[in-house]
């Protein structure tokens, strides 16, 4: 199946955020006093040309970032942490034009969670079903998503999505799961951790997975030595998460696909499955961690 990477700008944010240090608490407030920078990473999102119809996984950034006000200045995170550069070119609109796609012609978006650089295009899909994790969309509504680091007041005001919760459908280590194209080779899978609702997004492929994994780590490496980021609310479930991922490239052969990862396309275009390293690992041990243990906090 033909899946496309569609970069929508660059994001930097503090080292710490990258991979975070300190336990519980204290890992927020770390992120935010970092003076170390990543370098620019891409925003991705994804296009798969499925037979039932175009899936886009995420939106990306909007070009709006550059608008004066438009972060609010309250907001410790956006004043801190992380800064964006989006031309209007780099929007997903215009980049799936380029690449000969009309967003009228997307039939799902689905939404690994609801940052802005995630959500930052919605506007380019008024015509589209888009799908969001209902406690993802809970989480980030209102005021309280707003302190969350949410930019809820930016969503298009027909913003209707269609919200889902997961089936009580196994798929690999993952309790839950639910089929989003007829075929069922399209499937969301709880990656929670990053945020409260995070999900991310499984291609089957004849021969392997592709993992369109969001936020869940911010590179295919540490995602191997199970680091969590910087600003996760939720340490405990982050693992957790990390701990499945892992341990369903043990069973399945998976192309793992972080959103600003900057080897992600090459790995894709290859089918670049992860490999050996992950097998020296430890023993994944998440079986009596409870998933539902989730808070929020501010993040990009
Ligand atoms: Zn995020």
């Amino acid at each position: 199946m033909n899946v496309h990477a569609i970069q929508t700008g660059t994001v930097a944010v503090k080292t710490r955020q990258r991979e975070g240090t300190g336990r519980g608490a204290a890992r927020l407030p770390k992120t935010l006093i970092d003076r170390n920078w990543t370098d620019p990473l891409p925003i991705f999102a994804w296009l798969i040309e499925h037979p039932e119809g175009l899936i886009v996984v995420d939106t990306g950034e909007t070009a709006h970032v550059a608008d004066p006000g438009y972060f609010p200045r309250w907001q410790p995170y956006f004043k801190l942490a992380v800064r964006e550069w989006v031309a209007p070119e780099d929007e997903i609109g215009p980049t799936l034009k380029a690449l000969g796609f009309f967003p009228d012609d997307v039939r799902w978006v689905i939404m690994t969670h609801l940052h802005t650089d995630h959500a930052g295009g919605l506007s380019h899909f008024p015509n589209s079903e888009i799908l969001v994790h209902r406690p993802e969309f809970e989480n980030a509504r209102g005021l309280m998503g707003k302190a969350r680091g949410f930019l809820p007041h930016r969503w298009p005001p027909w913003f209707a999505p269609r919200l889902f919760e997961l089936d009580p459908e196994p798929f690999g280590p993952f309790s839950e799961s639910m089929r989003v194209t007829e075929a069922g080779d399209v499937r969301v899978v709880p990656t929670h951790g990053h945020t409260r609702g995070h999900v991310s997004v499984v291609l089957e492929e004849e021969a392997q997975l592709v993992f369109f994994a969001g936020d869940a780590s911010y590179s295919e490496a540490l995602m191997v030595d199970q680091a969590i980021d910087g600003v996760a609310p939720d340490a405990r479930s982050a693992k957790e998460t990390l701990c499945r991922i892992r341990e369903l490239t043990r069973e399945r052969p998976l192309v793992y696909l972080p959103s600003h990862d900057p080897k992600a396309p090459k790995r894709l275009d290859a089918r670049q499955i992860v490999t050996a390293e992950v097998s020296q690992g430890a023993p994944a041990t998440h079986d009596h961690i409870n998933e539902k243990s989730a808070r929020s906090e501010p993040t990009a």
